[in-house]
């Protein structure tokens, strides 16, 4: 029987709908043989999914995904086997406060918005939800669901949280350069999370943007990922290969929040072996 990993997965540590014990079961139970918890700009997760990994006896690779600035949007940039927290070190410590104070205060900012526009959110209600973590967007379009201000997550995003939405406030990110070095500080090994999410206007700029990530020290591209097309699949192999990099690959599952995706195998035909792990391993020594 093939050997499967899913390299990135969200628990409730950050916007998935899986605490990370639950996600750890799931990934066993459907018979991985190693998972990456990758949260959005937080480490919270990854003690409890390394407790229940030893438990139920499956490889947890320790990571993160930092959202950082790029003229366009957001470029996403996974980190792998953080051998070392961090949060050890005191110069990230400080930037990575500094980042979760303008989190925060971008929260308030979008419960005020929220509230102007007839909306209110009890911030309470809030933190139930994500175990007294992080607030993220989603948690946010949840509630609104929920108290049926909207019909879904997604309406919650077009109208009112996303870019283009009424109430849409900017996160402060860290620039590429910062999230790639403070990542290689701690041992990890990076990869650039998605490229065909990222809202590149053509072809040209996403080769542009991948060399420029190669030149700032990434070590791969997420090649194998629930939404590219074949397409798009061979030609992230493509890049991978022209600037020297190595392919790594997974869901991004969310749990309900994304509900057309599951762990590990995606929209249904994604298959990450176990060789894109221990290639990926064997730069990290
Ligand atoms: P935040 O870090 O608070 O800006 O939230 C970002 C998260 O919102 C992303 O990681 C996505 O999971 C989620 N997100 C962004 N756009 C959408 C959308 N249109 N529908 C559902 N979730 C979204
Ligand atoms: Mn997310
Ligand atoms: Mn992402
Ligand atoms: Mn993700």
């Amino acid at each position: 029987m093939d050997k499967l990993v899913d390299l990135h997965t969200h628990s409730t540590a950050s916007d998935g709908t899986d605490t990370p014990s639950e996600l750890i079961e799931k990934a066993k139970n459907i018979g991985l043989s190693a998972i990456a918890l990758t949260d959005h700009d937080c480490f919270d997760g990854l003690e409890e999914a390394s407790k229940k990994a030893e438990e139920v006896g499956i490889e947890l690779i320790k990571g993160v995904e930092f959202s950082t600035e790029y003229k366009h949007g957001e470029v996403h940039i996974l980190g792998y086997w953080l051998h070392s927290n961090p949060l050890e070190n005191p110069s990230f410590k400080k930037v990575f406060e500094r980042l979760l104070e303008l989190r925060n205060e971008r929260n308030e900012k979008l419960f005020k918005k929220l509230e102007t526009l007839g909306m209110p959110i009890d911030k309470d209600e809030v933190l139930e939800l994500t175990g007294n973590s992080m607030i993220c967007r989603p948690h946010l379009a949840r509630i609104m669901v929920k108290k049926k201000y909207v019909k879904n997550i997604n309406i919650a995003f077009s109208k009112y949280l996303g870019m283009n939405g009424v109430a849409y406030v900017p996160k402060q990110k860290f620039t590429q350069q910062e999230a790639i070095d403070i990542l290689r500080d701690s041992n990890a090994v990076v990869s650039f999370a998605h490229p065909y999410l990222t809202p590149c206007r053509d072809e040209k700029e996403r080769k542009e943007l991948i060399k420029s990530l190669a030149d700032k020290g990434i070590h791969a591209i997420e090649t194998y990922y629930s939404m590219n097309n074949d397409k798009q699949t061979t030609q992230t192999l493509a890049y991978t290969r022209e600037f020297n990099l190595l392919p790594s690959g997974g869901s991004d599952y969310h749990g309900t929040l994304k509900p057309n995706i599951s762990l590990g195998s995606g929209k249904g035909r994604l298959k990450i072996h176990y060789s894109i792990l221990e290639d990926l391993r064997k730069t990290s020594i």
